[in-house]
């Protein structure tokens, strides 16, 4: 009888490498699977011994779109760099946050138990941080508005975030305007001014004020201004 030989290329997927999950820059949403294809020595077109890897690659398993193996780096590259975005995007906001709730505490004059409590609660909120909001809060306590820091961690709030973003910001500023029971005039007018720093019509106060005053405060710390 013949004895019929010869090779083949099989596709393998590579089991020990983690799959990149919704990762596929064609299609958007398609797992990348890392295969490896490789050629057999193959007795009656069966194989039977692995011979050299000829191939290593990513494959779509949505699309069937096929990547260099650097793909990997790259995604992980963008990743990192979305990390740290959001990551200063976050430090961004905390820091407008704890100043603008800080500087509300202390512009009539008189720093309540209640208003500091809102404050701690917030930074409370951003752990890996705390050390920097600390920070920022006792510079603001000591010296408000001086260099016109607050505002220009506003700034830089405006630069980085979304309106809706701001408006949470404004909401809990709010909340410490509202945690010793009176609203004094000097905190109306420097809400007024936080929302004009925002980029905000200065007529949203009495809407803020309302929303505020009608409803949970806990909700509030949620983020949740509807
Ligand atoms: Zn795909």
């Amino acid at each position: 009888m013949f004895v019929i030989f010869g090779t083949r290329g099989l596709k393998h997927t590579v089991s020990d490498s983690p799959v990149l999950t919704n990762s596929c820059p064609n299609c958007n949403n398609g797992n990348l699977v890392n295969k490896l294809y490789r050629r057999w020595f193959t007795l009656f077109f069966i194989p039977v011994i692995p011979l050299d890897t000829v191939d290593r690659f990513y494959e779509c398993d949505s699309c069937k779109s096929a990547y260099n193996e650097n793909i990997k780096t790259i995604l992980q590259k963008s990743q990192d760099e979305i990390n740290e975005n959001q990551k200063q995007a976050k430090l961004i906001f905390a820091k407008a946050l704890v100043a603008s709730m800080t500087h509300m505490s202390i512009i009539d004059g008189d720093f309540a138990a209640e208003e500091e409590r809102e404050i701690m609660d917030a930074i409370e909120g951003f752990p890996e941080m705390k050390e920097d909001l600390m920070a920022v809060h006792h510079h603001v306590k000591e010296h408000a508005n001086k260099d016109n820091q607050v505002f220009n961690y506003l700034n830089d709030a405006r630069n980085a975030l979304s309106s809706e973003a701001l408006i949470n910001i404004l909401a809990q500023a709010a909340v410490v305007l509202l945690a010793d029971g009176a609203i004094e005039k000097e905190e109306e007018n420097l809400m007024k001014e936080y929302l004009i720093a925002c980029g905000l019509p200065k007529e949203m106060y009495q809407n803020l004020i309302d929303r505020l005053t009608q409803k949970d405060i806990s909700e509030l710390k949620e983020g949740q201004l509807n």
